[in-house]
């Protein structure tokens, strides 16, 4: 039996440090005694103590630990390491599979890109924006879709973290969301996990980061005047600029 979920779906519905333990856990062989069951999976994994674990094969977040944490009707690392266990078949895990996704972290640091690293990042943008593409169904490939727009996400956090702060980067990351945002309303794109949604609204917090750190970056904002977006994630940027 396969789990109807994936580890990037692992990935965004735990929150960071449970899906960093549960992937120590894993990764450790902590996982022990894993079944597959009639409707799910279950495990003993090893902690302080032993604890038996059990998780549905249509919802990981559904199931039980015998730990404190999974008691009280929370997910625990148990859980999460017994359904990645579940997705990776008891494969290792590769440093972009550990990897916590969807963090966009800002450089930090003032400076502008020179041409040449300017037109390379431009077209690594387009390259990964071409994994956020239009759903066309069956339902059968809804999780593979999802990857994808996960995987185009990823691979965005990835670029605009490693800019430098400066006008020149707040015109690349309006576009970007400029260019996000058609795909939403005009593009076919199924975003119904908020998966890009999620994205544009961390690339706004960084943007507002930007402002901060270099106020000139306030002026890339006025491009997003008058612009009749999906889900109105411009108006905390033109707050900036009234
Ligand atoms: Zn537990």
């Amino acid at each position: 039996m396969l789990p109807a979920y994936d580890l990037d779906k692992l990935k965004y519905a735990t929150d960071g440090p449970t899906f960093e333990k549960a992937v120590g856990l894993y990764g450790s062989g902590k996982v022990t005694r894993f079944q597959e069951t009639l409707d799910g999976f279950s495990a003993v994994v090893l902690g302080s103590k032993p604890y038996s674990v059990f998780v549905e094969a249509r919802h990981f977040d559904r199931g039980s630990c015998d730990c404190f944490v999974g008691q009280h009707d929370t997910v625990c690392k148990h859980m999460v390491a017994v359904a990645i266990c579940a997705v990776m078949g008891g494969r290792p895990l590769g440093d972009e599979d550990k990897r916590v996704v969807g963090q966009v972290t800002c450089s930090g640091q003032l400076g502008e890109l020179s041409a040449e690293k300017l037109a390379a990042t431009k077209k690594a943008i387009t390259a990964a924006l071409g994994y956020i593409r239009p759903y066309r169904g069956p339902s059968r490939i809804w999780f593979g879709y999802q990857h994808s727009l996960s995987g185009g996400c990823n691979r965005l956090s990835a670029l605009v973290g490693e800019l430098p702060v400066s006008e020149q980067t707040a015109v690349l990351l309006v576009n970007l969301l400029l260019r996000l945002d058609r795909k939403l309303r005009e593009g076919g794109v199924d975003d119904s996990d908020g998966t890009v949604g999620g994205f544009m609204e961390q690339v706004v917090g960084m943007l507002k980061e930007y402002a901060r750190l270099d106020p000139a970056c306030t002026r890339a904002f006025h491009a997003l005047k008058n612009k009749d977006t999906s889900f109105g994630w411009e108006e905390s940027l033109l707050d900036l600029i009234k």
